[in-house]
């Protein structure tokens, strides 16, 4: 049976390199009927910490990838994280010493750096040499009489190669000889990482190994331990890196990197994991708007791409756009009207005030707190600030000042609130009337009276904003002053 897993360690947040490798092992899993298992990789003590553990979890439940097994969920093949294993790892260390393919090693590290300066002399690669890969059965009792502290070593063969499928990259294939015998348990008895997690897919019967491109030099020893042990061998794929635009490796000083950060910034987790999917992986069509169920229905790893992919943060947002329209207009105004409420930026709403500013501002904003700055912006449309604005000196510089003025004659005079009180229809009559007075139209008389009345040369239908604008008054909106 299908059965996958994510294995992160919880030593900082999770970031988007991460969530795309929990988001194609969920899309695996869940377009084959199989198991998505969440593992803890929690060997490195010194680093690694509870509230990063949370976080993880919290940031992968956040994007929607529910995990089948592991932590808060148990599952038969736990425990889930790395430090409750440690039984197993002995139990499992101690059948290969058994089966020889381990053996005790008790050299000092002195001599171990010796051995090391040699094969610098000698040009040679910096394989172990020692005499432990071949001592007697007497040799070893004696040290272990004296109490000598001792490693467990791995035996590689001393020559061939080994060769792996990997599902994204094709064949990858390693010699042996520049390898050497490799530690899989220190003298303290803590077991060695590539060891851990070679005992923990084998022991929950992990059948393919979705993971970072990072991870690749890995597979060897990991597949040698499975051979070792006797486990069926997984499947490996290994996904490509997520590169910066300037085709580096991405990183913090690139901006926003982990999923906490897109969260706290507006994003939506449908947007995110759409985007995320779109690193590497497309249906090989034109189309790039999918669900996470959509995801799952066309999701092969075959198509999943080798090359690396560049991180835009700029299309992620237009997906976020995108993504952010898609909604119920019911549930865009519930987290919009939420966000307004929380930010203090609408203190009070009455009647449909909320529901009518989404519709009207929706289609210009990509983030829900993009929302914060067009409706602050809306409720400051009137006339004498932007009388002052650059656009607005702009229009009167173009003698276009008979217009600013006859406006405010009728701002002043409460014709055009009069005109607003009759909803639409009075503003498309006075606009009329208004236009006929000054023997403009179209362009001539819309363009400075946008200008005008809200700062701006482009936005959303302006009778609209003016109608939302003077209900605001009326209904008894109070905004927070936008600074
Ligand atoms: N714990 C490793 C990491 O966070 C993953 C190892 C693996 O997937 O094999 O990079």
């Amino acid at each position: 049976s299908i059965r996958v897993r994510f294995a992160p360690s919880p030593t900082g947040n999770l970031h988007v390199g991460g969530a795309r490798t929990a988001l194609f092992n969920y899309l695996f899993a869940r377009s084959k009927g199989g198991k998505f298992v969440l593992r803890i990789e929690d060997t490195d003590l010194e680093r690694s910490t509870k509230e990063s553990e949370d976080a993880l979890l919290r940031d992968l439940s956040w994007l929607g990838l529910d995990w089948d097994e592991g932590p808060g969920v148990g599952g038969n093949y736990g425990p889930y994280r790395q430090s409750e294993r440690n039984a197993l790892y002995k139990h499992y260390a101690d059948k290969l010493l058994q089966t020889g393919h381990v053996y005790r090693c008790f050299c000092s590290n002195e001599e171990l750096e010796k051995m090391k300066e040699i094969a610098k002399l000698k040009q040679l690669p910096p394989v172990y040499t020692g005499k432990w890969a071949s001592a007697t059965e007497m040799e070893v009792q004696r040290e272990l009489e004296k109490g000598t502290p001792y490693t467990y070593r791995f035996r590689v063969p001393k020559s061939g190669s080994l060769k792996i499928n990997d599902l994204i990259r094709g064949e990858v294939s390693w010699n042996f000889d520049t390898l050497g015998d490799f530690v899989i348990m220190r003298s303290n008895g803590q077991p060695v990482y590539n060891f851990c997690v070679t005992v923990d897919d084998a022991t929950m019967a992990i059948s393919h190994v979705i993971r970072a491109e990072e991870h690749l030099p890995n597979a060897l020893r990991q597949a040698l331990i499975y051979e070792a042990l006797g486990f069926p061998m997984p499947r490996f794929a290994h996904v490509s890196l997520i590169l910066a635009p300037d085709r580096s490796k991405l990183s913090k000083r690139h901006g926003a990197t982990s999923v906490g950060q897109f969260k706290n910034m507006g994003f939506l987790p449908q947007a995110m994991v759409n985007y995320l999917a779109l690193l590497g992986w497309g249906d090989g069509t034109e189309n790039e708007f999918f669900t996470l169920d959509q995801l799952v229905d066309k999701f092969t790893i075959e198509r999943v791409n080798k090359s690396g992919a560049v991180f835009d943060s700029a299309k992620l947002r237009w997906m976020n756009g995108q993504h952010l329209r898609s909604l119920q207009s019911e549930k865009l105004t519930q987290l919009i009207g939420e966000r307004w409420k929380s930010t203090g930026i609408i203190m009070e709403a009455g009647g449909s005030f909320i529901e009518e500013a989404v519709q009207l501002l929706k289609d210009g904003i990509d983030l829900i707190t993009d929302a914060d700055s067009a409706l602050l912006s809306l409720l400051s449309y009137p006339l004498y600030s932007t009388l002052t604005s650059p656009e607005g000196k702009h229009v009167l510089e173009d003698k276009l000042s008979e217009v600013a003025a006859s406006l405010l004659n009728a701002y002043d005079s409460g014709e055009l609130s009069s005109a607003l009180e009759e909803s639409n229809v009075g503003w498309q009559k006075w606009v009329k009337s208004f236009g006929k007075s000054l023997k403009r139209k179209g362009k001539s008389l819309f363009m400075p009276l946008r200008v005008l009345l809200t700062g701006k040369l482009h936005g959303p239908d302006m009778g609209a904003c003016l109608l939302l604008v003077y209900k605001a008054g009326r209904c008894g909106v109070v905004a927070a002053q936008s600074g």
